[in-house]
């Protein structure tokens, strides 16, 4: 049983039937009902991909609480000034007009696996025949001490995108020349790899652009190696000589505090104090929803199947995108986009009889190092040893032309386009 039962879940005061459970018949049968819980690149294309390629047949209603949804996804390219807050903001409107996707701006507050219903903080209830939960991750605000929810503000951690991106972007550009940045980076497994490195890249390019050289960028990481890590160290080094430095655990002997009173940073090796700005990602975990319908395992996410993105705890049941454990692949926009076309095509092949092909997943995620300078890393994945598994990877290497940084670049800027329009266009 996956929590409440039908009885207390109606009896908690649900009063209200939406229309996943009105949904309109075609010829006499109702048509069959999809919700998606979660309207980020693995919700979203779920919802839209149903809702297209069965042209009406199946009844989605995709539950997000937002009007909007600000990507994650190239938000260092904002922190970095390259793209304006409107560029990386993006409206459901089409999902709804153009493929009839019903939006709910509710938020799922309880999943009853039995009675194959979902109920939303207003008490709406919305039967399903298949559920997607894609809600994306939650952040561990206990996993760095003397840092909690209520410090967010002080030292924001912008690890998902709205409001703590801007916090983000405008202490950057109060920070004095001379001023230290205190980046702690987030234990695996986490969103986004090369993302803080990628971050720190952007940060140096403001500085460095506006003159403030003289600031230094201490990256204090749990792990012992990142993603793209030659390449990072590469770039900094030719870009942004002296202003970043990464620390493994074997250099700072581990994070002991912060004070976010006095901006300060203690690990077993130095005491940064008066920080002018200290960016705290926390360790992670799969959303909330996930974890109460009891779909995650020890690591805090939720195993899949890996030839379909159904939960491997309850076959009526998808997770997609930043939830799930997704084998070889990062949890990336990329991957989570990937594994909704995954989970479209099997939800159809059930409900709707049309063909289900042999999966295919890929992924790439572009960094930019400078302007004109981004590297690349990728792969295309298939199912095997009970897992997604890696079937060719790339990687973009040291010394490569001014000309392929540049080209590379101009792939991201074109993957971004073309990944917004595919979700939510
Ligand atoms: C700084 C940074 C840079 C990144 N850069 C890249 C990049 O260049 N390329 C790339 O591919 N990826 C990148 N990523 C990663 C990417 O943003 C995530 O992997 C991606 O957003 C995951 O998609 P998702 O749909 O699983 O989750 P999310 O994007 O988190 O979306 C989840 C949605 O679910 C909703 N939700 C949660 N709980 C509920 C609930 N109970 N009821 C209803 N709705 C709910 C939330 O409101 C949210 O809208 C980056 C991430 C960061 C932090």
């Amino acid at each position: 049983m996956s929590g409440l039962t039908r009885r207390s879940l109606l009896g908690a005061g649900a009063a209200v039937v939406a229309s996943a459970v009105t949904a309109p018949a075609v010829i006499g049968q109702a048509r069959p009902r999809v919700v998606v819980v979660g309207g980020g690149p693995g919700g979203a294309t779920v919802a839209k991909y149903v809702a297209r390629d069965s042209a009406g047949a199946v009844s989605v209603s995709l539950v997000e609480p937002s009007a909007n949804f600000v990507t994650c996804f190239h938000s260092n390219l904002y922190l970095g000034g390259y793209k304006t807050f409107e560029q990386i903001t993006h409206s459901y409107e089409a999902l709804t007009r153009k493929y009839g996707v019903n939006h709910i701006r509710q938020t799922a507050a309880f999943i009853d696996r039995d009675e194959k219903r979902v109920r939303t903080t207003d008490n709406t209830i919305l039967s399903y025949d298949k559920l997607v939960v894609a809600p994306g991750i939650d952040l561990k605000y206990d996993s760095v001490p003397g840092w909690g929810q209520e410090h967010e503000q002080v030292m924001p951690h912008a690890w998902k995108a709205g409001p703590q991106t801007q916090l983000l972007k405008k202490r950057l550009d109060e920070v004095k020349n001379g001023g230290v940045i205190v980046m702690i980076a987030p234990p695996n497994p986490y969103r986004c790899p090369p993302g803080p490195y990628e971050r720190a890249s952007m940060m140096a390019h403001v500085l460095k652009a506006t003159g403030r050289t003289n600031c230094k960028i201490f990256i204090v990481d749990p792990k012992e190696t990142y993603s793209k890590q030659g390449l990072f160290q590469d770039g900094w080094e030719t870009f942004y000589k002296g202003m970043v430095e990464w620390l493994g655990p074997k250099v700072h002997d581990g994070l002991k505090s912060v004070d976010p009173k006095t901006g300060t940073v203690v690990t077993g090796f130095e005491t940064y104090k008066d920080c002018a700005l200290v960016n705290v990602i926390p360790a992670q975990m799969a959303g909330k929803i996930a974890r109460d319908a009891g779909l995650a395992d020890a690591s805090g996410f939720c195993p899949i199947d890996p030839a379909t993105m159904k939960s491997a705890k309850d076959p009526n049941l998808f997770i997609v995108g930043d939830a799930c454990i997704p084998g070889d692949m990062p949890k990336s926009a990329f991957s989570a986009n990937s594994q909704a076309k995954v989970a479209a095509m099997i939800i159809r092949n059930e409900l709707t009889g049309s063909r289900a092909f042999p999966p295919r997943y890929n992924n790439t995620c572009w960094s930019l190092i400078e302007t004109d300078n981004a590297v690349k890393v990728g792969g295309r994945y298939e199912p095997k040893d009970g897992k997604i598994s890696a079937a060719e990877t790339f990687v973009s290497k040291t010394g490569e032309t001014a000309e392929l940084r540049k080209q590379t670049q101009e792939e991201n800027i074109g993957w971004y386009s073309g990944i917004t329009t595919d979700i939510f266009g």
